[in-house]
C-alpha cells in the first residue's frame, strides 16, 4: 500500500478542485476505463483505481481525513466497502442510461474490490485457537542447580464445564438469529445502472455468530467462556538460566468454538544466592581464611550447591586467588556434566589477639624486621613495637 498513487493525481484533478469537478473528471475517466468498454487488461485495475479516489474525494469526511493524514488514515478507518459503497453511480451514470455496459460486468468487478463476492464476512464460528499466557516463576539458585517440580497458579479462561462452551442454559441450544438467517452478516442490496450492487456487515443481533441464546447459562452469562484459578505443574530442568522460557503446550486460555487451546511461558527469574554468585556453568564462592592457614597451607571444607567438600589450601596460597573445584558448579543445561566451583581466596586479619596471639606474633614481627622479610619500611613504628616485645618478655621471664 506504500505505493499507493495521491488520489487527487489519479484523477488528474488540483488539491482545490471542487465537487463538481471531481465528479465530472470521474465520470469522464469511469466511462474510458470501464472494462466492458475497455478491452485492456489493465482497464480493471484503473478502473477501480479511479473508483477508489472518487469514493474518498467525493466524501467531505473522507477527504478531509485523507488531506490530513493520507492514504495510512483512510486505511486505518475505512474499509474497501465503505469506500465503493459511497459512491452513488445512480447519480455519474443516472443521465446516461444503461445502455452500453453489461450488468455482468459490474457486478464481477465488484467482487474483485470486495475479494470474493458480495459479503466478506461470515458467522464468526470458525474454532479459533486460545491465547498464549505468559507466568513470571522466581526459584531459588539450589532449584535451579538440581531441578525442581514448580507448582504455579494462574488465571486463564476456559471453556464453561455448565454449558460445554455453548452460551445456552443445559437442556436449550442457540437457536438460529432471525435477523440474519444464521449467516452472521446482513446485506443491503441497492440498483445501480449497472446491476445489483450489495454491501454486507455484521448482524447486530447475533454479533455476527448467527445464533441467539435465549435462555444464557447461569454460570458463564452466556459467553461459554469462564475465568478460573488453575494449579499447574511444571518440571524445571537443571542448569536453567535466569531469562529463558519454558514452553507448556496447551497450558494457555481455551480455544473458542472447539478451537486448540493457547500455550503456556515460563519465565525464569533465578534469585540471588547470599553465598554463592552464578557465572554461567560456573559458580563464584568468596572463602576467608586466616593467614597461617594461607602461609602454611591446610585442609578446609567449603559449601557448595552439592554439599560439603574438603579443599586443599596449597602453602603461600595469596589473597585473591581463585581455588578450582572441578565439577561442583552448575549443571550445563544442553550438554553434560557441570561447570566448576571458583573459590576466591580472601585473607582474614583478626581484629581481637589475645594475649598468647599478641606475643607470638610480635615475636614473629620482630623477626621479621630483623631479617627484612615482607620489605619493612623500618623507623619509629619498628622501634616502638620493639618497646612492647620488650616487655611482652619481661613477663613472661
Ligand atoms: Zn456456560
Ligand atoms: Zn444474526
Amino acid at each position: 500500500m506504500a505505493d499507493k498513487k495521491d488520489y487527487y493525481e489519479v484523477l488528474g484533478v488540483s488539491k482545490d478542485a471542487d465537487e463538481k469537478q471531481i465528479k465530472k473528471t470521474y465520470r469522464k475517466l469511469a466511462m474510458q476505463y470501464h472494462p466492458d468498454r475497455n478491452p485492456s487488461p489493465d482497464a480493471e485495475d484503473k478502473f477501480k483505481e479511479i473508483s477508489e479516489a472518487y469514493g474518498v474525494l467525493s466524501d467531505p469526511e473522507k477527504r478531509k481525513r485523507y488531506d490530513q493524514f493520507g492514504h495510512a488514515g483512510i486505511d486505518a478507518q475505512y474499509s474497501a466497502e465503505d469506500i465503493f459503497g459511497g459512491i452513488h453511480f445512480e447519480d455519474i451514470f443516472g443521465d446516461m442510461g444503461v445502455g452500453g455496459f453489461g450488468r455482468g460486468g459490474f457486478e464481477s468487478i465488484f467482487e474483485t474490490f470486495f475479494g470474493g463476492g458480495a459479503g466478506g464476512y461470515g458467522p464468526r464460528t470458525v474454532p479459533q485457537r486460545g491465547s498464549d499466557l505468559r507466568y513470571d516463576l522466581h526459584i531459588p539458585l539450589a532449584d535451579a542447580a538440581h531441578g525442581t517440580e514448580a507448582k504455579m497458579r494462574l488465571m486463564r479462561t476456559e471453556t464453561c464445564d455448565t454449558c460445554g462452551g455453548s452460551g445456552a442454559k443445559p437442556g436449550t441450544s442457540p437457536k438460529t438469529c432471525a435477523n440474519c438467517k444464521g449467516t452472521g452478516q446482513v446485506s443491503q442490496a441497492r440498483r445501480t445502472p449497472f446491476g445489483q450492487f450489495i454491501t454486507s456487515t455484521p448482524c447486530r443481533q447475533c454479533h455476527g455468530t448467527g445464533k441467539v441464546i435465549e435462555s444464557p447459562c447461569g454460570s458463564c452469562n452466556g459467553t461459554g467462556r469462564v475465568r478460573r484459578a488453575k494449579t499447574i505443574s511444571v518440571s524445571i530442568p537443571a542448569g536453567i538460566e535466569s531469562g529463558s522460557r519454558l514452553r507448556v503446550v496447551g497450558e494457555g486460555e481455551h480455544g473458542v468454538q472447539g478451537g486448540p487451546p493457547g500455550d503456556l511461558y515460563v519465565v525464569m527469574h533465578i534469585d540471588p544466592d547470599p553465598v554463592f554468585e552464578r557465572d554461567r556453568d560456573n559458580i563464584l564462592y568468596e572463602l576467608p581464611i586466616r593467614f597461617t592457614q594461607a602461609t602454611l597451607g591446610d585442609e578446609v571444607v567449603v559449601p557448595t550447591l552439592h554439599g560439603d567438600v574438603k579443599m586443599k589450601v596449597p602453602p603461600g596460597t595469596q589473597s585473591g586467588s581463585t581455588l578450582r573445584l572441578r565439577g561442583k558448579g552448575m549443571p550445563k543445561l544442553h550438554g553434560h556434566g557441570k561447570g566448576d566451583q571458583l573459590v576466591k581466596i580472601k585473607i582474614a586479619v583478626p581484629k581481637h589477639l589475645s594475649a598468647i596471639e599478641r606475643e607470638l606474633l610480635t615475636k614473629l614481627q620482630e623477626i621479621e624486621d630483623k631479617t627484612g622479610y615482607g620489605g619493612s619500611a623500618g623507623g619509629t613504628g619498628n622501634k616502638k613495637r620493639k618497646g612492647i616485645f620488650e616487655k611482652v618478655k619481661d613477663a613472661f621471664e
